[in-house]
């Protein structure tokens, strides 16, 4: 029998192709490659800069930093993500404070935002769930609304900001669209993944996407998140190498985020093929999921299609009506038995060891849990045949 796995890369010869110019190119680090890849994915999302990382983990923690954020902060987000939202608060040394999905939604719930929200609050990350955009401008209402809470530390980027600073973890939702913008431009900085199961892949890779504020020009802060992903370095590896390039000064002891040109030329040639070939066919499917499952009362569909929004469609999120997690864990393991690999989009973060041993308690969230103790997330990628998704629903039916 056929296997069926859950999220395969989208190789092409155009990416191969494309590593392999740059390979033979002399130069395979930072450089041409990632510039270019930057400039085309700032000007694919309407965005004035973007910069080009190691991964989206990186992208996030260095927003954060670069902001001063830290000790005696708190920074909102949802349980329902992948824990490296949620890790990065932690490491920067502020404290991540959960506020629970909208009741019949995958996204944070503006409402719970609100009541999470503290004179210490510095930033909210919400979760592009699945590639659906989340409600920005009721999380932009609720920020603005609430800003005589709102204490920036001067000394540091916070100043450019009257409000809690709202980073987007768009990590699932490049080329998704919320009331006529695209994702990359919808928050005060817009964090993308391009690691090898998301939608875009660069094997492993980020990009943080942003625009000037009051204060600061997107390429003041373009430079400083160079800086802060480099060592601190003044010069990057390209510059050292011209000859005479050699003296170099540190400003301050920065990390090592870098994406690389071998890395940025898969991007680039996915991105060629992105809204052509990658959009249109993940669409396509998932729309055949839906046809599919819809007429069967015993299945709970995603909510992807509120006004004014248009998924990346990341993700097929299937919800089974009345199941726990249990009868969810069953139906899976029936699945695997049939050779198709199916996921769960997410184990909630304050469920898992080191959240709970911290003190967190999956209870204060019902939403959450609701939406997560009976949820499946389906195969979804282009190399998908019609047959294939009639064959995942049969089998998904079957084992219910
Ligand atoms: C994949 C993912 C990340 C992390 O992306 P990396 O590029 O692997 O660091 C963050 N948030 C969400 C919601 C993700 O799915």
């Amino acid at each position: 029998m056929k296997k069926i796995p859950f999220s395969p890369p989208d190789i092409t010869q155009a990416e191969i192709d494309e590593v392999t110019d740059t390979l033979r190119s002399g130069w395979i680090t930072t450089g041409p490659k990632t510039n270019k890849f930057e400039t085309e994915i700032a000007k694919y999302c309407g965005a004035e800069k973007c910069i080009a990382l190691s991964s989206a983990t990186a992208g996030l923690e260095l927003t954060l930093r670069l902001l001063g954020i830290g000790k005696g902060d708190e920074v909102i987000t949802t349980p329902l993500t992948f824990a490296a939202t949620a890790n990065v608060i932690l490491h920067t040394g502020a404290k991540p404070v959960f506020a629970d999905v909208e009741k019949e939604g995958f996204n944070i719930d503006a409402a719970a935002v609100e009541k999470a929200l503290t004179r210490r609050t510095k930033a909210v990350i919400p979760v592009d769930y699945g590639g659906y955009p989340c409600d920005y401008d009721a999380l932009k209402d609720v920020l603005n609304m609430n800003k005589k809470k709102f204490h920036p530390d001067k000394r540091t980027f916070q100043r450019c900001f009257d409000r809690p600073v709202l980073i987007a973890d768009a990590a699932h939702s490049l080329g998704a669209v919320y009331r006529g913008k695209r994702t990359g431009t919808l928050a005060d900085f817009n964090v993308f993944s391009f690691h090898a199961v998301k939608n875009l892949t660069t094997a492993e890779g980020g990009a943080v996407l942003f625009n000037s504020v009051p204060g600061l020009d997107s390429s003041g802060f373009y430079e400083q998140m160079q800086l802060l992903s480099l060592h601190g370095q003044n010069k990057n590896a390209l510059e050292k190498m011209r000859s005479g390039g050699w003296k170099y000064s540190i400003e301050l002891p920065g990390y090592k985020y870098n994406m690389t040109d071998v890395h940025a030329s898969i991007g680039l040639a996915q991105l060629r093929r992105y809204d052509t070939e990658i959009i249109p066919r993940r669409k396509k499917h998932y729309e055949l999921y839906k046809k599919e499952l819809q007429e069967d009362s015993r299945f709970i569909l995603p909510p992807f299609n509120g006004p004014e929004k248009a998924s990346s469609w990341h993700l097929f999120p299937v919800r089974l009506k009345g199941a726990d997690e249990k009868v969810r864990d069953a139906v899976i393991a029936e699945m695997t038995k049939k050779d198709i690999a199916v996921n769960v989009h997410f184990i909630p973060v304050v469920m898992h060891r080191a959240y709970r041993e911290l003190g967190y308690d999956i209870r204060k969230y019902p939403n959450t849990y609701g939406q997560y103790c009976n949820e499946i997330s389906l195969p979804l990628y282009p190399a998908l045949t019609d047959e294939d998704v009639l064959f995942v629903c049969r089998e998904l039916k079957n084992s219910f």
